[in-house]
């Protein structure tokens, strides 16, 4: 099942607890806007390259459009959809004042320039200033793209609009950005995964981890996990997999990746197939990469007890029914990895007022911790799983807002 097909079932479901109205329902489903534009720059040596950029405006029922752009060979226009959508009820499960949008460009950044980048994140925002905007939609860093190339978005929308850093989240520190939100997705990773273990009379301590993708939101995790004292013991990046039964020294992987660019070689772990990390054996399992990577091929397999989803949609409809045949307690995504658009909120809505990073971090758990409980509170009314406890709050909080603007005359 293709990740809109997935997410379109969720939300069904959602709908279905929550008794919506069927015209309510397919309204909430189709997207405010889809954008899709072309983007042609010349390279280095002066050859021309096109690419397709997409910006999908789900909904603003509850305030400004947000959500993430990403550079990534497999960007196509169905994922984009299913991710937009998922941030309207991310944005809304975590309480903040926003709706849900996404974009991306289907190219591979790791082929192009820093120059070219630069060539094509301008011309891919000189395409959509005039759909973007503060109080319209409001894109941040999401895969293959980070602070660098929110300030090339500021700088471009600004020579439209007027100096208009609030245009983007995420952005770097000198530019108006906020302390902790590079860290964010990955420290509400371990907030969300804290309170679902308190649940259970468990903490991070001595837990066993596997955690697939050491990009922003994996490392972040892993980091934060092992100052907690839990054991990571696999992981995986695009470069290979590593494993280590006694728990990986991650600052020591972290200084060897950035040294030599990949796993491999790291003297601290033994090299693993990265496909058997998922199934690796392990009490939390912590997907942060691509999303579809559990379903029915690896489901039954699969040795966690929890899976705490770092990563968009990584559990597929087929995977979820297995998984929860086998007792696995999935914390979803539009609740686990809400912590980046969390710290956007606090960055966009204080702009140009600088918080202490404590003070961010003390801010973000509260969230989370607030989030989780609502959740819980949800899952006892619908008596459904987590997955539903989240997308009905979500969709709940969409719907009310939705009813209350009403459509006009
Ligand atoms: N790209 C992140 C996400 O998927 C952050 C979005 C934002 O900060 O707007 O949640």
């Amino acid at each position: 099942m293709n990740a809109l097909a997935a997410t379109n079932r969720n939300f069904r479901l959602a709908a279905r607890l929550l008794g919506l109205d069927s015209k309510l329902e397919k309204s909430l489903l189709i997207p405010f806007r889809e954008i899709k534009v072309e983007c042609t720059i010349p390279k280095d040596d002066g050859s021309l390259a096109s690419y397709v950029g997409f910006r999908v405006q789900h909904d603003n029922a509850r305030g400004p459009m947000k959500g993430g752009i990403r550079y990534h060979p497999e960007v196509d226009p169905d994922e984009v959809n299913a991710l937009a959508q998922l941030m309207t009820w991310k944005t809304a499960v975590a309480d903040l004042p926003y709706g849900g949008a996404k974009g991306g460009i289907g190219c591979n950044p790791r082929d192009l320039s820093i120059s070219e980048l630069e060539r094509l994140t301008r011309v891919f925002t000189q395409k959509i200033h005039d759909l973007i905007g503060i109080q319209r939609d409001v894109p941040a860093p999401d895969m293959g793209t980070n602070a660098q190339t929110m300030a090339w978005i500021l700088d471009e929308y600004s020579k439209f609009h007027g100096h208009s850093p609030a245009v983007v989240t995420g952005k770097p520190i000198d530019l108006g950005g906020s302390l902790g939100r590079e860290a964010a997705t990955g420290l509400g990773v371990v907030f969300a995964t804290e309170a679902l273990l308190a649940e259970y009379g468990k903490s991070i301590t001595d837990t066993k981890f596997a955690l697939q993708g050491f990009g922003n939101v994996g490392s972040w995790a892993a980091k934060f996990i092992h100052e907690k004292g839990g054991k990571l013991v696999a992981v995986s990046d695009i470069t290979g997999a590593v494993k280590n039964p006694n728990g990986i020294d991650i600052p020591a992987l972290l200084k060897h990746r950035e040294i030599t660019g990949t796993l491999k070689d790291f003297q601290g772990a033994d090299f693993m197939d990265p496909n058997d990390l998922l199934v690796h054996e392990c009490d939390v399992l912590v997907p942060c990469a691509l999303g579809g990577v559990l379903n029915k091929e690896n489901a039954t397999d699969i040795k966690a007890k929890f899976i705490v989803e770092g990563a968009n949609h990584p559990t597929d409809p087929e995977a979820d029914e297995i998984l929860s045949k086998k007792g696995v307690v999935i914390l979803p995504d539009i609740y686990a990895n809400s912590g980046g658009v969390t710290v956007s909120y606090f960055e966009w809505n204080i702009q140009g007022f600088m918080w202490e990073e404590e003070e961010v971090n003390f801010e973000l758990k509260k969230y989370m911790t607030k989030a989780f409980h609502e959740i819980k509170a949800m899952c006892k009314l619908h008596d459904c799983n987590l997955r539903m406890g989240a997308f009905s709050l979500g969709v709940n909080r969409v719907a009310r807002a939705t009813l209350l603007r009403g459509w006009g005359a």
